[in-house]
Formats: structure tokens, sequence, C-alpha cells
């Protein structure tokens, strides 16, 4: 039985579909106020909240873009001055596949900054919180992309192998003060991200023989934010049906 949380709380960006918004359901279902970080699709977001609040979980919407500096500040400022996340899980993410010799410059800058500048720019905001706490737990989701390099996807692999260097480096920073980081690194997941591939194409690919789920990859972050995970630190845990070893 994981120990009560005891009304901690919860930062999830991209929280308003697939993969963050499993996360998010799963921290609620484990006692964390959830902060509900998204872009722009309002919609998405207030669903995840009403699934939230209907088990009783407090839910605060923050839509704000990730790699901009105003906008971070404007939304987490305020907050900080009274609340400190225990957990923040930078989620938020975004692909635009292309071949690299097709690439544009503005291709490779925008998948980038999601990944990166927005766990800069989020972590950075949270950060000295945590250690003045003298407790947290971050974990960044990255990609297979990332560990083994994708096709079409240099921007992507790029990003990722980015952040899983980034959660590292981190992670030795601060273990000290009792902050732990960690990445967690999805194969192949049914999200909307992933819904123009062409399954039958991909599936002899994976050992599992199908697609994960956002579930199994949020029981994983579930369990690295929980007292049982309080020794673990700067790893890259693999949720990909066997599609990487
Ligand atoms: P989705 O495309 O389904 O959802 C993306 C989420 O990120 C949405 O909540 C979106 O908000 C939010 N978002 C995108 N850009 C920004 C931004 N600039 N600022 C704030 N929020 C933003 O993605 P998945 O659930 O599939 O992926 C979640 C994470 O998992 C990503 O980091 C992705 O790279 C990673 N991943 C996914 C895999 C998969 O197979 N699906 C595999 C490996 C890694 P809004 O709804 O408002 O647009």
């Amino acid at each position: 039985m994981i120990a009560s949380p005891k009304g901690k709380i919860a930062l999830i960006t991209g929280g308003s579909r697939g993969i963050g918004s499993a996360i998010a359901r799963a921290l609620a279902e484990d006692g964390y106020h959830i902060w509900l970080n998204y872009k722009k699709n309002h919609r998405a977001a207030s669903e995840v909240m009403r699934q939230i609040e209907s088990i009783g979980i407090n839910c605060r919407l923050l839509p704000f873009d990730v790699t901009d500096p105003k906008s971070v500040a404007e939304a987490l400022s305020p907050l900080l001055e009274k609340e400190t996340p225990y957990i923040l899980v930078n989620n938020a993410g975004f692909n635009k596949d292309v071949l690299l010799a097709l690439m544009t410059q503005t291709e490779w800058k925008e998948v980038l900054s999601v990944s990166l500048d927005g766990f800069f720019l989020v972590t950075k905001s949270i950060l000295a919180n945590m250690l003045r706490k003298r407790e947290g737990r971050i974990i960044n989701i990255v990609s297979t992309s990332g560990q083994s390099g994708m096709p079409g996807q240099v921007n992507y692999s790029a990003a990722k192998a980015g952040l899983i260097g980034a959660t590292k480096a981190l992670a030795s920073e601060i273990a000290k003060r009792n902050v732990l980081v960690n990445a967690v690194s999805p194969g192949f997941i049914k999200t909307e991200m992933t819904a123009d591939l062409d399954e039958k194409k991909i599936i002899p690919m994976i050992p599992a023989g199908r697609f994960g789920k956002p579930e199994e990859v949020a029981s994983v972050v579930a369990f690295l934010c929980s007292e049982k995970a309080s020794y673990i630190t700067g790893q890259v845990i693999s949720i990909n049906g066997g599609a990487y070893m």
C-alpha cells in the first residue's frame, strides 16, 4: 500500500490528452492534487478535470505554452508564492516528422523547444522551492526515439536524447537535496500523436505485438513518484513492449 501523499500537488504539463491525462488521473487516484497544464485544448482539459474532481481531488487548469517564458511565469509565479508541487511531470511533447534533408529550421526548433525549453522553463520555475523543501520528484517523458534514433524524426530524437541528458545531469545536481529526477521512455503508445501511423507496419517491430496504452505509462510514473521508488534517480525507464532493449 502506497503511503497517502496528504494533499501534495502534482503538476503535469501536456495533461489534456493522451499520456499526460492518464498520468494526471493515476496521480489523482494516488491522492495528489493536480495542476493540469495544456496549451489550447480547453475542452479536453476540462473533461480531465471533471474526471479528477469526481473522485474528490482538486484539479487546477493551467493553460500556457511551456516554450514561452512570459506565459510560464505568469501562470506559475503567483501559485508558487503559496504552494509547491511535490511532483513535476514534464510530459508536454510535440513532433513534426520529416526527413532531415527536407526539414526546415522552424520544424527543427519547434520540436526541440517543446521538449527542451519546456523542461528548462517549467523545471526552473519550481526547482528552488523543491530544493528549499528538500523533497520532490521530477519525471521527464522522453521516447524510444531519443534512445535508438528514429528515421524521419531527427528533430524529435535529438529533443528526447537531450532531455535524457538533462535528466541525468539534474539528478546528479540535486539528489542530496532529496529531489529525484528520472526519465520515462515510452515506445509506441496509442494516442493522437500516433493516430496516423500504420499499425500493420509497426506491430511486427514490437515483440509484445501491440501498441501500449497511456495507462501503462502512467502506472510507472505513479510508481516513480511513490515512496517505493525513494532510491531511484537519474534513470531512464523504458515502457515499449520490448521494441528497444
Ligand atoms: P498528445 O499529442 O496526445 O498530447 C500532447 C499534449 O501536450 C497535449 O496535452 C498538448 O496540449 C500538450 N502540449 C503540446 N505542446 C505544448 C506546449 N507548447 N505547451 C503546453 N502543452 C503542450 O501526446 P502523447 O500523449 O502521445 O505524448 C505525451 C508525451 O509522451 C510527449 O512528450 C511525447 O513526446 C511522449 N511520447 C509519446 C509516445 C506515443 O507513442 N504517443 C511515444 C514516446 C513518447 P493541447 O491538448 O492543449 O494541445
